[in-house]
C-alpha cells in the first residue's frame, strides 16, 4: 500500500482527498526536524511538503519515493537538483494562488498610497486635523507599476493593477514583448533603467543566485523620492538594510514587505522599526479560501504521481517524466 508522508498540516479538505483513496496510507510527521526526514522517507512513496526544509542527505535511501508534492508554488526548501538525480518529479500547485498573492500586492500598494497605518493611528491620538492637513493620499490611477518578474503573480497582478487604471510595464526574460502586450503590459528590456520612472517596482520572481540582493543601495537611488516598493515574492531579493536606510533617508515613499530573507526576522533587522513601511508574515498566500485550494491542489498532484499521471505543467523538472530509472 503507497504511503504518503505528510510534512505540515494539511487543511481538512485536502486530507479528504486523500483519504477518498483507500489504497493509500497517510503518515503525518510530527515535525520538520532533519532526523524524522532520514528516518522517514525511505518507507514513503510520495511526500507532501509545506515550508519545511526537504535535507538533501533524506532522499539517500528514498528509494521508494515517486512523488515530492510541494504545497505552494515556491521551491526554495526542496533540493530540485537531487530529486531530478533521483528522477523524482517535483509537482507544485501552478497558478491556484496567484490572485490571491496579486490581490494582498494590491493591498500593500493600497495601503501605502493612503498612508493606511499613519491615518489609522492619528483617529486614535486625536491627531485628527493635522492627518488631515498632511495630505498623504495619492492615487494609484496613471501611476506607473514596474513588474520585475512577469510569472503567473506578476499577470493576476497586471489585472488587478489595470482595474485601477495604473500603467503597466515588466521586465521578464523569459516573456516575449508580444505576451506582454496582450495583457496590456508594455516591455522593459533593462530594468535598473526603469527605476526612476516607476511609480511601484513589485517583485514577482523566484530567488536564486541571480536575483538575490537584485534590490540594493544602487537600485534604490534610482527610484523616484515616492516609489513604493512591494515584495510578495521571497526574502533575499531585497537587501533589507538597504532598504530601511532608504525609506529612513526619503530616498523612496514606502515599501510593502511579504517576504523577509531570514523569516521570522530578527528583532534588530531594521525593517521592524522602518516607519514607511507595511509588513506581514509571508501571508500573501495565506487566505482561507487559498488554503483550501492549494491543500487540494498538493493532494491531487500526490496521488497523480503516484498514479504516474502527472500534468508535466505543474513539474518542475519535468525532463524526470517517463525516463526508466
Ligand atoms: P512563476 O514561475 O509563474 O513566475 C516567475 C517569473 O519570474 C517567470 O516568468 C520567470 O521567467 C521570471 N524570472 C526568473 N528569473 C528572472 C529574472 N532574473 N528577472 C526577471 N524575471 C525573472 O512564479 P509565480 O507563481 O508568479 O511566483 C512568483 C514568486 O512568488 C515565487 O518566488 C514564489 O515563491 C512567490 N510566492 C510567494 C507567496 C507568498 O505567500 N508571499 C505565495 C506564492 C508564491
Amino acid at each position: 500500500m503507497p504511503r504518503v508522508l505528510l510534512s505540515g498540516k494539511l487543511h481538512d479538505d485536502g486530507m479528504a482527498v486523500l483519504r477518498g483513496r483507500p489504497d493509500v496510507t497517510i503518515v503525518q510527521m510530527t515535525g520538520d526536524h532533519p532526523a524524522e526526514f532520514v528516518a522517514k522517507l525511505p518507507e514513503a512513496d510520495a511526500l507532501l511538503i509545506r515550508t519545511a526544509t526537504l535535507p538533501r542527505e533524506a532522499l539517500v535511501n528514498a528509494m521508494r519515493l515517486k512523488v515530492v508534492s510541494r504545497h505552494g508554488v515556491g521551491y526554495d526548501n526542496i533540493p530540485v537538483d537531487a530529486l531530478t538525480d533521483k528522477g523524482v518529479p517535483l509537482a507544485v500547485v501552478g497558478g491556484i494562488h496567484s490572485g490571491t498573492v496579486a490581490e494582498h500586492a494590491m493591498f500593500l500598494m493600497l495601503a501605502l498610497s493612503k498612508a493606511a497605518l499613519r491615518q489609522d493611528r492619528a483617529v486614535r491620538s486625536g491627531d485628527w486635523n493635522p492627518a488631515r492637513a498632511r495630505l498623504e493620499a495619492f492615487e494609484l490611477a496613471g501611476r506607473t507599476l514596474l513588474l520585475i518578474g512577469f510569472g503567473r503573480i506578476g499577470r493576476a497582478l497586471t489585472l488587478r493593477a489595470r482595474a485601477f487604471e495604473m500603467k503597466v510595464i515588466a521586465y521578464d526574460p523569459n516573456v516575449s514583448a508580444a505576451v506582454m502586450a496582450e495583457a496590456g503590459v508594455a516591455k522593459v528590456e533593462d530594468w535598473r533603467a526603469a527605476l526612476p520612472e516607476a511609480d511601484v517596482i513589485s517583485l514577482h520572481v523566484p530567488r536564486l543566485r541571480e536575483t538575490e540582493n537584485m534590490i540594493g543601495a544602487a537600485e534604490l537611488s534610482r527610484m523616484k523620492p515616492t516609489a513604493l516598493v512591494i515584495n510578495t515574492s521571497r526574502g533575499g531579493l531585497i537587501d533589507e538594510a538597504a532598504l530601511a536606510a532608504a525609506l529612513r533617508d526619503g530616498q523612496i515613499g514606502g515599501a510593502g514587505i511579504d517576504t523577509f530573507d531570514e523569516e521570522p526576522p530578527r528583532a534588530d533587522n531594521p525593517l521592524l522599526t522602518a516607519e514607511r513601511a507595511i509588513l506581514s508574515p509571508h501571508i500573501a498566500g495565506l487566505t482561507q479560501e487559498a488554503m483550501a485550494r492549494l491543500s487540494i491542489a498538493a493532494a491531487e498532484n500526490v496521488l497523480a504521481g503516484l498514479d504516474g499521471r502527472l500534468d508535466p505543467a505543474l513539474v518542475v523538472n519535468a525532463d524526470v517524466l517517463g525516463r526508466v530509472t
